[in-house]
């Protein structure tokens, strides 16, 4: 699983959880974005999905 801002390989912890989050846009489609990402543009949903690939 790869980040969709940065590319870079999510590493899952246990049980399937991720060091980031998913995030379902309009379309319904998943995104996934690592912590870093995550955090750098301040957890939010909507920046986060215009900077999703
Ligand atoms: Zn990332």
């Amino acid at each position: 699983m790869k980040c969709k801002i940065c590319g870079e390989k999510i590493r899952t912890i246990f049980l399937n959880k991720i060091l980031g989050t998913y995030i379902k846009d309009k379309s319904g489609k998943v995104v996934v974005v690592c912590s870093s990402c995550q955090k750098k543009l301040g957890n939010d949903r909507e920046k986060i999905l215009s900077e999703a690939k």
